[in-house]
């Protein structure tokens, strides 16, 4: 196999808990960044011409309209966006123009964060994971990562993995066989950390492939299929990077460690309960999922009132803005892609999903380099 000199293996880098700087800026230079926020309409699923793309939503450049509706055109409503892709875009697309920024900054310190939000059935999982044809941000995250270390040859990094699920507000180990129930705790040395959540020290790009795969493998599907399961639950991939430089006998800039996790999410979807006409068992899901995305919309909204009017932001109010609140309004650089779904029938959620990505763009972090 394939073997980069420049990763280590097993020597940690630094000694102090990454997550720890997720959390924490100082005073050392950091830049105003807003979340960069795109949209992408999915192609139509089924046959019916009636759903084809360009029917409702008319996109133009950056902007996304509502066009028709119910037979009658509508003149209103567009949204502005940093990109939007539209049913001919590819992840090669994506990743190009909304992710690739976040991972090489990652490569030089800076946290950072890509995640997917839509109702299901709108391309979350398959611009994040993607299909057997066209890799999607993951697998290109990952390949990038690898692929650029080998060209930098004057810094050593150690690349740890982790994989985890939020269902039920329950946050499960994937890397690992075993339910696990892991517990959110805070201290003041290591800040916010998922206790107990296996991070695999990993030196090639098919090495954390295979990983993910194993993971997907250890979703507990229990009382529910997986479709269910994958459309209710968040799953976070992320890699912790360190580096430095590898001269350590040179005082310079080279000698600094360097420490980021980027994380990589896949959430649930975003519909409303309602639709589902869910009970019993799918019901207390819903609940659940409701909870955790109505925190992460009530982060949202909070956040794009600006800092005068911000207030509290209700982070702790779930695990999963507990997990992304450097992303959101943090030290991070965070890119968010909004999945929608051309057909008519969708039209009410895909209106949600575009003003929930309204909101975010208005966020902005707070962005430094981790060393
Ligand atoms: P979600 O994860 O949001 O529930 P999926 O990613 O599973 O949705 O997508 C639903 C279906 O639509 C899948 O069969 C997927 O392959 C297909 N699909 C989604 N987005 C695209 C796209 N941009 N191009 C082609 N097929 C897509
Ligand atoms: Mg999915």
């Amino acid at each position: 196999m394939h073997r980069i000199s420049n990763v280590v293996k097993e020597k940690r880098v630094v000694a102090e808990p990454a997550i720890a700087l997720q959390n924490r800026i100082t005073e050392k230079s950091s830049k105003m960044e807003k979340i960069c926020v795109a949209v992408r309409l999915r192609p139509p699923v089924s046959e019916d011409s009636s759903s084809a793309v360009g029917t409702f939503w008319k996109v133009e450049d950056n902007r996304i309209s509502l066009h028709k509706i119910h037979g009658t055109p509508l003149s209103a409503s567009s949204h502005a966006f940093d990109h939007i892709f539209d049913e001919r875009s590819t992840n090669a697309n994506v990743y190009e123009l909304l992710a690739k920024d976040v991972i090489h900054a990652a490569l030089d310190g800076f946290n950072g964060t890509a995640f997917a939000y839509g109702q299901t059935s709108s391309g979350k999982t398959f611009t994040m994971n993607g299909s057997e044809t066209d890799a999607g941000v993951i697998p290109r995250a990952v390949r990038d990562i690898f692929g650029t270390i080998e060209t930098m040859s004057d810094r050593e990094f150690l690349i740890r993995v982790s994989y985890m699920e939020i269902y039920n507000e329950e946050i499960n180990d994937l890397l690992v066989v075993e339910n696990q129930k892991l517990q959110i705790h805070e201290s003041l040395e290591r800040g916010v950390f998922v206790s107990g959540l296996k991070e695999e020290i990993v030196n090639n790009a098919e090495q954390v492939l295979d990983l993910i795969k194993a993971g997907e493998v250890n979703r507990h599907f229990g009382e529910t299929n997986m479709n269910v399961r994958s459309s209710r639950s968040h799953t976070i991939f992320r890699m912790v990077i360190e580096s430095k430089g590898k001269d350590s006998n040179d005082c310079s800039i080279n000698d600094v460690v360097r420490v980021s996790v980027l994380n990589l999410v896949d959430l649930a979807g975003s519909e409303r309960i309602a639709k589902t006409g869910a009970d019993g068992v799918r019901l207390k899901e819903g609940k659940y999922i409701n909870k955790s995305l109505m925190v992460l919309g009530n982060v949202i909204n909070k956040l794009s009132e600006g800092s005068k009017q911000r207030g509290h932001i209700p982070y702790r109010d779930s695990k999963l803005t507990r997990i992304l609140q450097p992303a959101l309004g943090g030290n991070a650089k965070t890119s968010i892609i909004c999945t929608i779904a051309p057909e008519e029938i969708h039209i009410e959620e895909t209106r949600g999903t575009l003003q929930f990505a309204s909101r975010a763009k208005r966020i902005t972090n707070c962005v430094q380099v981790n060393e």
